[in-house]
């Protein structure tokens, strides 16, 4: 499957346009972006209907994410959520992440309604749902969250 540049372009350019600009915000001026010298669990994730390409670093004490950092390449929807994910679980209990990431999971397929409140920018991305295609560049960083966070919790890295 090729990736159709100027479809996907097309798709951006028709997301409402508040979503929009938190997504562009994010993609170009990306929040924890780089790599820990020595973090505690390191994932990688890849979507192959995008190229989309995320590395995620999580440093963990006590069972606590006291830093992340992710790095990458791809779309603007699979940089700026990966951003979004940094900002939104750094200082958070391991539980309370995976936690968010099943909400945000239920929230891109539908069947959850989001809580600006508790999203935050997060629920810029609900409007990729209205291009099924591109949930998956939305979902990545998070599903390599998802393995991060399933490795520590089972007690190994
Ligand atoms: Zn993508």
């Amino acid at each position: 499957m090729t990736v159709d540049k100027e479809e996907f372009a097309r798709q951006e350019a028709e997301l409402d346009e508040l979503y929009r600009e938190i997504i562009i915000d994010h993609y170009r001026s990306p929040r924890n972006r780089g790599k820990l010298p020595s973090p505690t669990v390191s994932r990688e994730g890849f979507n192959p209907l995008c190229g989309d390409e995320i590395t995620l670093d999580l440093s963990v004490a006590d069972g606590v994410i006291v830093d992340v950092r992710y790095d990458g390449q791809g779309c603007s929807i699979s940089q700026s959520s990966a951003s979004m994910l940094t900002d939104a679980v750094k200082g958070k209990e391991l539980e309370e992440a995976r936690s968010l990431f099943r909400r945000f999971q239920a929230m891109m397929v539908g069947s959850g309604v989001a809580d600006p409140e508790e999203l935050g920018d997060l629920e810029a991305l609900s409007g990729v749902r209205k291009f099924p295609v591109r949930v998956k560049c939305a979902t990545l960083a998070w599903h390599t969250l998802d393995e991060a966070l399933e490795s520590l919790l089972q007690g190994k890295s």
